[in-house]
């Protein structure tokens, strides 16, 4: 390991990297980090890098929540070890490199708040059953221009979806794609969105922990390309009221002896486990939620017609579903179909969101459930007697409610386990007092560019 840490630390020096960034996602869905000089990555490597247990515990605000389970007091450090599989010298920050981190105890066991390790583990679980998944995240984000009282200024307002809308920001989106290749990130396609100043990127497909880890890396490569152009990007689920929501969509495949689980076409998934795969993600969905879209503004982007997912049901290639079935085709290969959960936002921890899905997903097949009939239409412009009729409610939009949700679904209260579930309840709940007493707007701005 030191040995091996010491010639990476030659190449990056070669390369005029002077510090090392070492990442990780809180329980806001904020990354985290600590930089060291770039000579100091050996020892880093064997020790990791002592950070505070407290944050944990850190809300959205950077509040700290004392009383979770465990969290009683300041006292106590983790070490934070750099993945070198994932070690990355930054296009966009020539002096830095950057790697996701793992967050043991001191005597480098697992620490059970830790997010990353917890995807880790769980994927080995899967492995260990036979599967594997593939996930693909979609990020979408408002960019804007500088403005004094931090409200977003969109940077271009030409019509969606169009060319001529991002030749206002082309130097900006040149860079992106640049620094993206550069860091090693697979960019599916790059767009204006729907909404003022809203662009998307997709990332290529990957196994879960790589997608998590490169959600963060798409997050800084963006911010950098962004500073370099005087422009600031909100990754906030929902910037503003009078703004379009950013979904991160989260695409994932299970994979079982080499064949794609959830493979077929317009009719839905081909086999009965890809169908119970669906109806596991199905049968769990306010719970996820309140994993994969946890925070005051995922609640709030949740508004019925706007592609966000905010009735629980699934469609085929439905836009409004919040599970929506990606077919495969004669075009495509029948092995590109997945399923997006579009109720998944920045405001999530990744590594604790992937683990969420695929444990809800996975149940479904192993207890070979059978989904409900897709549905093709929006339950959203329905009579409500018709929704009671198809068994379709709303989401979760207060945190009482996801956390009741949650609380209620053993699979993931297991998953998670007590310290997880206790710090990230405890930093939920912190969330919802604050917004208490403020206009929903006011949170919106409060946090607009946190993530
Ligand atoms: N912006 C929408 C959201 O809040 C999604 C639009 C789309 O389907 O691309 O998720
Ligand atoms: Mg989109």
């Amino acid at each position: 390991m030191a040995e091996r840490a010491a010639g990476l630390v030659e190449e990056l020096r070669a390369r005029g990297v002077a510090g090392v960034t070492v990442v990780w996602a809180d329980n806001n869905g904020i990354p985290r980090s600590r930089t060291v000089p770039v000579g100091s990555l050996p020892g880093v490597a064997e020790h990791g890098i002592g950070v505070s247990t407290v944050f944990s515990i850190f809300d959205t605000n950077d509040g700290i929540q004392y009383g979770a389970p465990g969290r009683e007091t300041p006292s106590g450090d983790v070490r934070l070890v750099p993945d070198l599989d994932r070690l990355t010298s930054l296009a966009g920050q020539p002096g830095l490199a950057w790697a996701p981190g793992t967050q043991v105890t001191v005597d480098g066991s697992p620490w059970p708040w830790d997010q990353r390790s917890l995807l880790t583990s769980t994927v080995d679980a899967l492995a260990e059953r036979g599967y594997t998944a593939r996930v693909g995240y979609e990020l979408e984000f408002a960019v804007s221009l500088p403005s004094e009282d931090g409200a977003v200024v969109p940077a271009y307002r030409s019509p969606a979806y169009s060319p001529h809308a991002l030749l206002e920001i082309d130097a900006f989106v040149t860079d992106v794609l640049r620094d993206a290749e550069a860091n090693g990130l697979r960019i599916g396609q790059f767009h204006a969105e729907y909404g003022p100043g809203q662009v998307e990127l997709s990332l290529g497909a990957a196994d879960p922990v790589t997608a998590a880890d490169e959600q963060l890396l798409a997050r800084q490569t963006v911010l950098a390309a962004a500073a370099r152009h005087g422009l600031r990007v909100s990754f906030a689920p929902l910037p503003s009221l009078n703004l379009a929501g950013n979904g991160w969509h989260a695409h994932t495949s299970l994979w079982r002896d080499g064949v794609n689980l959830l493979a077929g076409g317009a009719e839905g998934p081909g086999t009965t486990a890809g169908a119970g795969y669906v109806a596991g993600l199905l049968r769990d969905l306010p719970a996820l939620a309140a994993i994969t879209a946890p925070s005051i503004g995922s609640m709030a982007r949740l508004r019925p017609g706007f592609f966000a997912g905010a009735y629980g049901f699934w469609g085929i290639e439905n836009r409004e579903a919040p599970l929506r079935y990606v077919a495969g085709s004669e075009l495509l290969g029948l092995d590109h179909a997945n399923v997006e959960l579009k109720v998944s936002d920045a405001s999530a921890n990744p590594y604790l969101a992937l683990s969420a899905i695929l444990t809800s997903g996975v149940a479904g097949v192993e207890e070979n459930l059978a989904p409900p009939a897709p549905i093709a239409s929006d339950p959203g412009t329905w009579k409500k007697k018709e929704r009671a009729a198809a068994g379709v409610t709303a989401l979760p939009t207060t945190q009482a409610d996801q956390e009741a949700a949650l609380l209620a679904c053993p699979r993931l209260t297991d998953l998670l386990g007590p310290e997880r579930l206790g710090a990230f309840l405890a930093v939920r709940r912190a969330d919802a007092a604050f917004a208490a007493d403020r206009e929903t707007e006011d949170v919106l701005a409060a946090w607009r560019w946190r993530y």
